[in-house]
């Protein structure tokens, strides 16, 4: 299920510099979307917070106020939250013991991790049901 993943690569690219940017503290987005078909998940939004819960090197949450807002704007705009991506510190694109507990718990599709090693990323987009990576399409 849900093996590819459709979206702009303007807007992974600048999650990319995010990452970079708040390095070395992790930084998190929602993830707006459409479902295309069983097979595919349309990325239409990275929705960005301006104050998170925590933040440390190897944690982020956002604040329940911030949270609500996301799910009001999803609302509004006929969206579903299809996922969350995070940035991974000095650690590898891949999820942890607690990004998939969290990513079961939340009901969220789309797991996206942007590892960051010495200025370089690589980013990648897992879905709980599967072992592979998820195939990216840009738009
Ligand atoms: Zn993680």
């Amino acid at each position: 299920m849900y093996s590819k993943v459709r979206v702009k690569r303007g807007a992974l690219n600048y999650f990319r510099r995010m990452a970079r940017k708040s390095y070395p503290k992790e930084i998190q987005v929602y993830l707006l979307g459409k479902i295309v078909s069983m097979d595919e998940i349309h990325v239409t939004d990275f929705v960005y917070t301006n104050k998170y819960f925590k933040q440390t090197t190897n944690t982020v949450v956002w604040t329940q106020e911030e949270y609500n807002k996301l799910k009001l704007r999803a609302e509004l705009e006929g969206k579903k939250i299809v996922g969350d991506a995070h940035s991974h510190p000095d650690w590898d694109a891949v999820m942890s013991p607690t990004d998939y507990a969290g990513a079961i718990i939340e009901s969220l599709w789309l797991c996206g991790i942007c590892s960051i090693h010495v200025n370089r990323t690589r980013f990648r987009f897992w879905t709980p049901t599967s072992a592979l990576p998820c195939k990216i399409i840009y738009s």
